[in-house]
Order: C-alpha cells, then structure tokens, then sequence
C-alpha cells in the first residue's frame, strides 16, 4: 500500500479529521466538501485513509457509516475498540477515549465489534 499520494483533496479531508475527536458522516462529508470534490472522490479517500490506518468508520443506528481519526493504528493493526457517543439531538457523534474489554466466546472468533452509546451530549445538556 505505501504511503498515500497526497493531493490536495487528500489534504482537505486529512485536515477535517485532525481537528479533534470528532466523527463525521459519508453523507455529512460528501455535503460538506460539495464544492471541492465529488461524492466518488470523498468515498474513495476515506476508503484508502481507512485502509492507511488513519480513520476508521462505524455504523449507527440510522444505518449510516462515520468516520474518525484513529489513534494508534496502522494499516495492519486496527486498534478501534473504543466506544462511540452519539447525540441525538443535534447529531453530533464523537470517539470516546475508554477501552472496552471483548468478551472471549468459547468457539467463536470475534473479528470486530461496534459499541454505539445513544443519549445527549454536553452541549444540548445546558
Ligand atoms: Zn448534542
Ligand atoms: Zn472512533
């Protein structure tokens, strides 16, 4: 795989992740960079992002698939067993910094596991 060709689409979207612990949406970053790139463009980087270990993606109760900065992986190893917190109020979905502990199931081998927590977030508390 090597390192990724870094154009500027490439750049754009990079940037959005390092901003923070914020997740973002397919739908939401296709809408959001409307003007810079097309939809096949957006999926195609966080494709090849995903597999360079830079995000990761989840799925949500709507059946939409999101998209944050990993932490500590590479293109080998994924080490996104963390939590996720979605508002739901305003939407807004973020990773949460705690580990959860995979149960090991006798006979079975557990590939991956999505743990999606559904309340309201700090803001929309106050
Ligand atoms: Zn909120
Ligand atoms: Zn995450």
């Amino acid at each position: 795989m090597g390192i990724i060709r870094k154009t500027k689409s490439v750049e754009t979207l990079i940037q959005l992740f390092n901003q923070g612990e914020e997740a973002y949406s397919g739908v939401y970053l296709v809408d959001r960079l409307r003007k810079k790139m097309n939809k096949t463009t957006v999926y195609r980087i966080l494709e090849r992002l995903e597999d360079e270990g830079m995000i990761h993606s989840f799925t949500d109760n709507d059946g939409l698939t999101w998209y944050a900065k990993c932490n500590g992986c590479s293109s080998s190893h994924h080490a996104d067993l963390h939590p996720h917190f979605k508002c739901r109020n305003c939407g807004k979905t973020v990773c949460l910094n705690l580990d959860i502990a995979i149960p090991s199931i006798p006979n079975r081998k557990v590939d991956s596991a999505e743990f999606l927590l559904i309340g309201v977030c700090e803001k929309c508390l106050t």
